[in-house]
């Protein structure tokens, strides 16, 4: 597997993020996004908005319908599937269940911090990897 060490996404795409965890609150909210890993940059071309089954404000998950869908869609165009999710009242960084979560699903993943404002990225190899985050 290629290890992506880069998000890029549009200004577009990161403000229809930071305006879904916003209408999420207090909840955490969450979103599939896929792109494509050219040369160490995972460059995100779609994002699609899911509901967080959980309704809470410090977990989430994505219901099995949202998966099939965003997978089949991935899967259809050759696209490859990052995770974002949205931590309403704490920092950017993976929590104990997100790092469970990390190692099922070791794909790219995007964490907003509605405290913050800030959007960060990791991924799961033999421990946590910080990515760069670039709003294109
Ligand atoms: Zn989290």
């Amino acid at each position: 597997m290629t290890v992506q060490r880069e998000i890029a996404l549009s200004r577009e795409h990161e403000s229809i993020l930071r305006q879904h965890a916003k209408k999420c609150e207090p909840n955490e909210s969450c979103a599939i996004l896929l792109g494509s890993d050219k040369a160490g940059t995972f460059s995100i071309s779609d994002v699609i908005i899911t509901e967080n089954a959980d309704r809470s404000p410090s977990t989430f998950s994505i219901s099995g319908q949202d998966l099939i869908r965003a997978y089949g869609e991935s899967e259809r165009r050759g696209l490859e599937v990052a995770i974002f999710h949205s931590h309403p009242a704490s920092a950017p960084y993976p929590s104990s269940t997100d790092r469970r979560y990390m190692e099922v699903n070791p794909v790219p993943w995007l964490i907003y911090s509605n405290v913050s404002g800030e959007m960060r990225a990791y991924i799961l190899e033999s421990d946590i990897i910080p990515l760069g985050v670039k709003v294109l």
